[in-house]
């Protein structure tokens, strides 16, 4: 977020510079000049101010960026098996089975393995939550994972996953289940995927797919391998250091702990004792912990967390973004939820968007 001064932000949003100066000045802003470089935080003051929404686009540029993880949704028809795969999946990861089972549930798990790679698999499958997720914005997904029995075939909603991942522009990969059943067919399941219109490797393509048995727990290496190969040709990066973006994937209050939220981190480095602005909630981390309940300091890149300190619940999809006091955290809390209220009082419709991109 470097270089945006008010003189940018009156040329973005056609506001004129004085106005603009006596905003900042009623929320306790003072700036020397107009061309001082004012915060990420400070713009989206001024904008709810104006009543146009900002979007934090988080610049890499000149960053370090790092390879990470790929962060993997299961999706496919009711009943081919995506809660049994992410059962049998869960089961793979080391950490699994070095603490006998992982009885946390945080939405999300991850599974490390011995050549010390990992993924990050979300754990609510189905169709809804994706599409929520990326109706607010939160383009948490990687890769798909596309759940076919063998036995079944191409159902409604197989076509309804792929139609999501294609809009999303995340790459599946198609793991035929159930593939143990004796009228198994993976060679009919794959021409009708490739009658759908799915370049399957096989045929050419470079849509990879696996046959797997969940609950055999059959072919569940090659379906971790061909993920880490497509993210490999994916070219996952984000930057390590810097301020940490992650998106909410749950959230719930616990009786003894509070507001609990279970967030994907994207990039940067999450601490514990951040503030911290949570969609219209916000909050000084008190504890970050991680998918084995342990508590952590720091959390980087595709790494779920639990958030803890929160003073409200967050929603899915919100996006999680470090902000330097709590007073500046309490005021874009209170800004947003103002503007929530706004929208849903008036069901006005979204009012312009400006985008910034986030270097601050
Ligand atoms: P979901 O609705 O897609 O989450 O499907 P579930 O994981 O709940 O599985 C639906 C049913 O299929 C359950 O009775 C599972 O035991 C069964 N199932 C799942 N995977 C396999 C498999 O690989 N082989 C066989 N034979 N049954 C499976
Ligand atoms: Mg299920």
């Amino acid at each position: 977020f470097e270089g945006m001064t008010i003189v940018e932000l009156s040329k973005r949003t056609g506001e004129t510079i004085p106005y603009l100066q006596q905003i900042l000045a009623n929320i306790g802003e003072s700036f020397d000049s107009e061309f001082e470089p004012i915060s990420i935080d400070i713009a989206e003051l001024i904008a709810m101010e104006i009543g146009i929404n900002i979007r934090r686009l988080h610049s890499d540029e000149g960053a370090i960026l790092l390879p990470r993880s790929p962060v993997v949704t299961v999706m496919g028809h009711v009943d081919h098996g995506k809660t049994s795969l992410l059962d049998a999946l869960r089961q793979t990861s080391i950490a699994a089975k070095e603490a006998g089972g992982i009885t946390q549930h945080l939405g999300a798990f991850v599974v490390s393995m011995s050549s010390g790679a990992s993924i990050t698999f979300l754990d609510t499958p189905g169709h809804a939550a994706f599409s929520a997720m990326r109706a607010r914005g939160a383009a948490v997904t990687d890769i798909v994972v596309l759940v076919v029995a063998a036995d079944d075939g191409v159902m409604p909603q197989t076509l309804e996953a792929i139609s999501h991942a294609k809009k999303a522009n995340v790459p599946i990969v198609v793991a035929i289940n159930k593939c143990d059943k004796p009228d198994a067919d993976p060679q009919k399941v794959k021409n009708q995927l490739v009658s759908e219109g799915l370049m399957l490797e096989e045929f050419g393509g470079d849509i990879q797919v696996i046959e797997v048995s969940a609950t055999k727990g059959i072919g569940l290496d090659l379906l971790e391998e061909a993920l880490l190969l497509q993210s490999e040709l994916m070219d996952l990066k984000a930057q390590i250091d810097g301020p940490a973006q992650a998106f909410v994937v749950e959230a719930r209050v616990d009786r003894g702990r509070g507001p609990l939220a279970t967030a994907i981190m994207k990039s940067g480095t999450l601490s514990s004792g951040n503030r911290i602005v949570v969609g219209a909630e916000w909050g000084k981390i008190r504890a970050i912990r991680d998918m084995m309940g342990k508590v952590i300091e720091t959390a980087g890149p595709s790494m779920p967390v639990e958030i803890e300190g929160l003073k409200g619940v967050p929603l899915a999809g919100d996006d999680v973004v470090v902000v330097h006091s709590d007073g500046r955290a309490k005021m874009l809390s209170a800004g947003r939820k103002s503007k929530v209220e706004e929208y849903r009082l008036n069901k006005k419709s979204s009012p312009k968007s400006v985008k910034f991109a986030d270097n601050d």
